[in-house]
């Protein structure tokens, strides 16, 4: 039987959650999406009028399906947790069960279960700052987008994540090694999830058989690198100093997250799964 996957973070064609939704859609998975509330007109309006139609085409030369768009915000865990202000905001008001305990509920509501979680979203207001002038309000909401954003969504969805699924995020070499630049408290939200990357593939695992490992991911020109600003610099670095000299594509992610939400790697679980061409194994540049 196909599987179902859940994949958070997908806003336009750029960026890692849509190659990683068409990898999974090309394996034969029926795909969900949660995207951000503020981003949910523009991105459903771009996929009727057949916007993305081009990149949707799958290596059998149909078209990848999206069943479903939820709108999704991933800071908020109920409806109490949501100030007035982003309540009567006007995007916000015009859709409504964002919030995830809300989302998980539909989704059991419209199919029951899935077998794939996939968390591709990450944000921090102060990126552009680094670490040492960073507020406290920034860092703390850099982790709660990028971090707790995933041990929420794991927490409500893994109920009904099918015995043998597969849960996957997206992290960055920040977490471990100076990038100046990644400021804002994202390199601590890095760690962070990489962290709970190995508690929770623990807790899941135990609870529910259910494995849980991160990609650490190199450099793609999707919407939210471009916010942070040197992503061509960085993509340029990798090129020059890469084991592998070649820009990396999306879809190379996105096959690793099909792998490793495959039975191929019914073994892994816990693992930071570097898919940067190798760029994390050099000491130094050359
Ligand atoms: P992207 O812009 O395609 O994806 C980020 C998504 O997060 C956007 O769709 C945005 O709408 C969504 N988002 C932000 N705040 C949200 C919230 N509160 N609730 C729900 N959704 C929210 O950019 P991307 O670079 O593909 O990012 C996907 C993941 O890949 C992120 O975790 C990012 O840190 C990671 N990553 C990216 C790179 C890179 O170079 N682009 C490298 C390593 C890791």
């Amino acid at each position: 039987k196909g599987k179902r996957a859940f994949v958070a973070g997908v806003a336009d064609d750029n960026g890692y959650g849509w190659a990683i939704a068409k990898s999974l859609a090309a394996a034969g998975a029926e795909i969900l999406v949660g995207t951000w509330v503020p981003a949910l007109n523009i991105f459903e309006s771009s996929l009727r009028r057949g916007k993305f139609d081009e990149s949707r085409v799958l290596p059998d030369g149909s078209l990848m399906e999206i069943t479903k768009v939820y709108p999704l915000d991933a800071v908020f865990d109920t409806l109490e947790d949501v100030p007035e202000d982003v309540k009567s905001n006007k995007r916000y008001a015009g859709s409504s069960n964002w919030t995830v305990a809300e989302v998980v509920e539909s989704v059991k509501k419209d199919f029951g279960s899935i077998d794939i979680l996939v968390h591709s979203l990450a944000n921090g207001p102060e990126v552009t700052k680094p670490l040492l002038e960073t507020s406290r309000k920034g860092y703390l909401a850099a982790l709660s987008a990028s971090s707790y954003s995933y041990i929420s969504l794991l927490k409500h969805f893994l109920p009904i994540i099918n015995p043998g699924g597969s849960s996957i995020s997206l992290t960055y070499i920040a977490s471990e090694r100076i990038i100046p630049g990644y400021g804002g408290g994202m390199s601590s939200a890095k760690a962070a999830l990489e962290s709970d990357t190995r508690v929770l593939a623990f807790e899941a695992g135990r609870k529910q058989r259910v494995r849980v490992n991160t990609i650490s991911a190199g450099p793609l020109r999707s919407r939210a690198a471009k916010a942070i600003g040197f992503i061509d610099m960085m993509i340029d670095y990798s090129l020059a100093n890469a084991p592998l000299q070649k820009e990396l594509s999306a879809e190379e992610v996105g096959n690793t997250a099909a792998f490793l939400a495959s039975p191929l790697a019914s073994a892994i679980t816990g693992a930071v799964v570097y898919v940067d061409n190798g760029l994390n194994a050099m000491g130094v540049g050359v």
